[in-house]
């Protein structure tokens, strides 16, 4: 089994700094996700769901109650249920390893991989 779309990667999309971003896995929990984002559930992988809106269940605090652009009623997941992300849009602040600046970046998770270094332009 080969580990290599796991192993860190240059961002090449940054023009402001150098980025090392890791994969993320195919599968992850329910909770990872936030309002726009795109995913799938294992069973239907063919059905893109796009979040409208996800809160915890008001009695069943284990539970997420999710509304998607994409069925006319809203469900409820487990919060370690395993969803496959599609689309992840996130603006991630970022601290350079060198001077400590902060910058914010705009990424897809899922085509960029999660920030893991972060080397601004000065140096
Ligand atoms: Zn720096």
């Amino acid at each position: 089994m080969s580990t290599a779309s796991n192993l860190p990667m240059p961002n090449p999309r940054q023009v402001n700094g150098f980025l090392v971003t890791v994969s993320l896995p195919p599968t992850l929990s329910a909770s990872h996700l936030c309002r726009g984002d795109i995913f799938t559930l294992p069973a239907n992988p063919n059905q893109h769901l796009t979040v409208e809106t996800i809160a915890p269940h008001p009695e069943i605090g284990s539970r997420l109650t999710i509304t998607t652009n994409d069925m006319p009623i809203s469900f409820t997941l487990h919060i370690d249920e395993p969803v496959q992300p599609v689309r992840m849009p996130r603006t991630m602040r970022v601290t350079c390893r060198l001077c400590g600046a902060a910058t914010d970046v705009d990424l897809d998770l899922v085509t960029h991989g999660e920030p893991k270094i972060w080397i601004c332009s000065r140096h």
